[in-house]
C-alpha cells in the first residue's frame, strides 16, 4: 500500500513500514545520524537524527519513528539544529577528535555532522582521553574517540555473534570494554574486524592501514575473497596499486558486509615476492619456466595418455578451497563430463 509523508513541505510517497530516517534517505533528505547503522536498526541512544513531527510532543528520534499516514516532518527548524548542535557539541568536547591526525579524517559520521551543523571549535572542555588499546594484532581501540553510540557492541553481540564488546561501568565512566574490561589482544575477540567497519568514527582502526593513505586518496576495487568457496564481497580501499585496507560491501550477498579474519584481514600474500608468476615444468627433478600453452598441452596429454591405458577412474581431482563456487562446478563438470570419472573431491572438506 502507497503511504504519504510530508519532509520539509515535500509530499513523499512510498510503500512499506519505513522510519522517517529511512524515507528521508531515500529521498536525498540529510539529516545526520550517529548510531543507527542500517544492518543494525533503530538504536535511538545518540538523538542527532531527532526532528519536528507536526501533533507530537518533543523532538523525535527520526531512526526510530515510523510516520502516521500524511505526517508532516521538519528536519531542519531552529529547535533541531539546536538540538543536534548541543549532542555533536558534547561529543566533540568528551574526547579526542584530532581530525588533522585522524586516519578517518574524510570518512567520519561525526565530522559529517559538525561540518553539517556549522561546528568549527566544540563548545565544551575537552577531557583528558583514555589510553589507546594497540593490543589487538589487527585492531587499534581509541577509546577517546568513541561517541558511546553502541554499533560495535551491537554488530559483535547481533550480528558476527561473538559476543566480546559490551558497554561497562556507569554515568560518566561508561565506555565500551572487552569481555570484563581486558586489553581486546588478551580477550576473546578473533579480530573479525565487524565492530570496525560498523564504527562511525576513528575509535576503532585497522592498524594495518595506519598511515598508509587519506580516505580521499584512495578508491575503490570490488571483488571476491579467494579464501574459500563462500565467495563474500569484498571492497579494497586502494592507494595507486595498493591495497589500504579491505572492507565487506554492506548490501551484497552472501556477506551483507561481514569478513572473517582472513578475508579482513590476510591479503599479504598477494605482495609476497615467492609468488608464481609463469607455469613451471618439472624436468629431470629441476623446475623450469614455461608458457602457459605450453604447460596446458602437457598436462593435457599426460591426462589422455593415462585414460587411454587405464581408464578414467584412475584420475582424481582435488578443487582447491580457495576457489570460488563457479571455479568448482566447472572443476567437477570437466572430471565428470569430460574425462568420465566421479573421482572428484575438494580439499576442505574434512
Ligand atoms: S573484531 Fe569481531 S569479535 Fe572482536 S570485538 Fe570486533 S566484532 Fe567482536
Ligand atoms: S567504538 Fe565506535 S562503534 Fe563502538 S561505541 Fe565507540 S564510537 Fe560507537
Amino acid at each position: 500500500m502507497t503511504k504519504t509523508v510530508f519532509i520539509d513541505g515535500k509530499k513523499i510517497e512510498y510503500e512499506g513500514n519505513k522510519t522517517l530516517l529511512e524515507i528521508a534517505r531515500e529521498n536525498n533528505i540529510y539529516i545526520p545520524s550517529l548510531c543507527y547503522h542500517p544492518k543494525l536498526g533503530p538504536a535511538s541512544m545518540c538523538r542527532v537524527c531527532v526532528v519536528e513531527v507536526e501533533g507530537m510532543r518533543g523532538l523525535q528520534p527520526s531512526c526510530a519513528t515510523i510516520p502516521a499516514e500524511g505526517a508532516k516532518v521538519l528536519t531542519n527548524t531552529e529547535r533541531v539544529i539546536e538540538a543536534r548542535k548541543t549532542v555533536v557539541n558534547l561529543l566533540l568536547s568528551n574526547g579526542n577528535h584530532n581530525c588533522l591526525s585522524c586516519e578517518v579524517n574524510g570518512d567520519c559520521e561525526l565530522q559529517d555532522a559538525a561540518y553539517h551543523l556549522g561546528i568549527e571549535i566544540p563548545a565544551f572542555l575537552i577531557e583528558q582521553p583514555e589510553e589507546r588499546d594497540e593490543s589487538g594484532v589487527f585492531i587499534l581501540r581509541d577509546p577517546g574517540k568513541c561517541i558511546k553510540c553502541g554499533r560495535c557492541i551491537e554488530g559483535c553481540n547481533r550480528l558476527v555473534v561473538n559476543e566480546v564488546l559490551d558497554f561497562g561501568y556507569r554515568g560518566g565512566e561508561i565506555k565500551v570494554i572487552c569481555d570484563n574490561d581486558i586489553p581486546m589482544g588478551e580477550s576473546t575477540c578473533v579480530q573479525c574486524g565487524e565492530c570496525v567497519q560498523l564504527c562511525p568514527v576513528g575509535a576503532l582502526i585497522d592498524k594495518k592501514a595506519i598511515g598508509k593513505a587519506r580516505t580521499w586518496e584512495t578508491h575503490t576495487v570490488r571483488t571476491t575473497c579467494p579464501y574459500c568457496g563462500v565467495g563474500c564481497q569484498l571492497e579494497l580501499h586502494m592507494k595507486e596499486d595498493q591495497i589500504v585496507r579491505v572492507t565487506g560491501v554492506e548490501d551484497a550477498q552472501p556477506n551483507q558486509g561481514h569478513l572473517c579474519v582472513k578475508g579482513r584481514y590476510g591479503y599479504d600474500f598477494i605482495y609476497s615476492g615467492d609468488r608464481l608468476t609463469t607455469p613451471l615444468i618439472k624436468e629431470n627433478g629441476v623446475f623450469r619456466e614455461a608458457s602457459w600453452n605450453e604447460a596446458l598441452d602437457l598436462v593435457a596429454g599426460k591426462f589422455k595418455q593415462i585414460i587411454q591405458e587405464s581408464g578414467p577412474d584412475t584420475l582424481a581431482g582435488v578443487s582447491c578451497a580457495r576457489s570460488s563456487n563457479e571455479d568448482s562446478y566447472n572443476m567437477q563438470k570437466l572430471f565428470r563430463g569430460v574425462f568420465g570419472t566421479n573421482n572428484i573431491d575438494h580439499c576442505a572438506r574434512t
